[in-house]
């Protein structure tokens, strides 16, 4: 059984999203742009994100997307990921997160020790993110 009733549209291309479960997190892959949106299981939404710190924020969104939030309609601001070169979008509506297929691999290909300023969130992140890539 699927955890939704209906397929998401991928908020930078359109297209339906594929879904895939981990143990903490449903992702939603896109069919066409590979790009991922996450949608955390557990809880109260922004405790997924509290680990993110408003001060790690970028003061300026450096890219937004023409897209809105599959689930709550919401707009995405993208930020450089804590140094890493990736571009991430959050949801300014709730804890959606999304990253294009690129940003995606780079996070769940980077291997370097986590800076110690890391939330525990991007840990979990590069986690969720090695499980989905590695087959
Ligand atoms: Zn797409
Ligand atoms: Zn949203």
């Amino acid at each position: 059984m699927s955890y939704r009733d209906n397929a998401l549209f991928c908020p930078s291309c359109n297209a339906p999203m594929e879904e895939r479960s981990t143990a903490e997190a449903l992702i939603d892959v896109c069919t066409q742009c590979g790009g991922i949106y996450l949608d955390w299981f557990d809880g109260e939404p922004h405790l997924a994100l509290a680990g993110w710190a408003p001060s790690a924020r970028a003061p300026n969104p450096v890219q937004r997307l023409s897209g809105h939030c599959p689930k709550c309609g919401g707009g995405f601001e993208g930020e450089e990921l804590l140094g890493t070169g990736s571009i991430v979008f959050r949801c300014t509506g709730c804890a959606g997160f999304f990253a294009t297929e690129a940003a995606a691999k780079m996070i769940a290909g980077y291997t370097e020790p986590l800076p110690s300023q890391v939330p525990s969130f991007f840990a979990q992140l590069v986690e969720l993110l090695r499980d989905t890539f590695k087959k």
